[in-house]
């Protein structure tokens, strides 16, 4: 999505440690027709393979992930990082480590929400060494449920995640594919 590509160039701000901020309009001011772009194309991408599910992981995928429902006609689940060390029965889980915080945390789903007739699309602001989407994926391996692929914002292509998920045999579509990025804020796209 050039368009896209544009605005991450021209609003993205890069930070040591290969982290790219994008505040002002994806994850904590968010440009809601933007957003709508982002959901249609998702929808061009993924519309006629039968999702009955979009799948997050909170927080800055949750507001992507509704706008692109809405043109899915489907519901949101956001998997829930679980803060305390006893889990709760009824939920799947799965282990996520924070790219951006360091921190490993459980994520949960409940079991009343993700269902073996589940065919679940997964959305994320961000793909960098794939554990949101690892975690992810493994919460609809333990469901059952069939998965049909992952659409990401954007996705840090000098990171593994990408590679790793795709050699997984998922279907990952990103909008804005990130070659490289220096610390004068320079970002190329692939
Ligand atoms: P991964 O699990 O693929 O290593 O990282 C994906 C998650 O980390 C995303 O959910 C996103 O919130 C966060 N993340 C990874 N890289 C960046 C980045 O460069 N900038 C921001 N803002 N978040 C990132």
């Amino acid at each position: 999505m050039k368009q896209f590509e544009d605005r991450i160039r021209q609003d993205g701000i890069v930070r040591e440690g290969g982290v790219l901020k994008v505040d002002s309009f994806l994850n904590h001011q968010m440009d809601v027709a933007l957003f709508q772009d982002i959901g249609k194309e998702f929808f061009r991408l993924f519309g006629d393979s039968g999702v009955t599910k979009i799948l997050t992981i909170e927080a800055s995928g949750i507001g992507i992930a509704c706008i692109t429902a809405q043109y899915f006609q489907c519901p949101v689940i956001f998997a829930k990082k679980n803060k305390t060390r006893n889990i709760a029965g009824g939920v799947y889980t799965a282990k996520v480590e924070s790219f951006t915080h360091g921190k490993v945390y459980d994520v949960i789903v409940s079991k009343d929400f993700l269902k073996p007739e589940d065919r679940v699309l997964l959305i994320d602001d961000f793909l960098a060494n794939g554990s949101a989407l690892q975690g992810l994926i493994s919460l609809v391996h333990d469901a059952g449920a069939h998965l049909v692929g992952a659409g990401v914002c954007i996705e840090k292509a000098f990171q593994p995640g990408g590679d790793l998920i795709r050699a997984a045999g998922v279907r990952v579509e990103s909008l804005a594919r990130v070659k490289s990025m220096t610390p004068d804020g320079g970002v190329e796209f692939c």
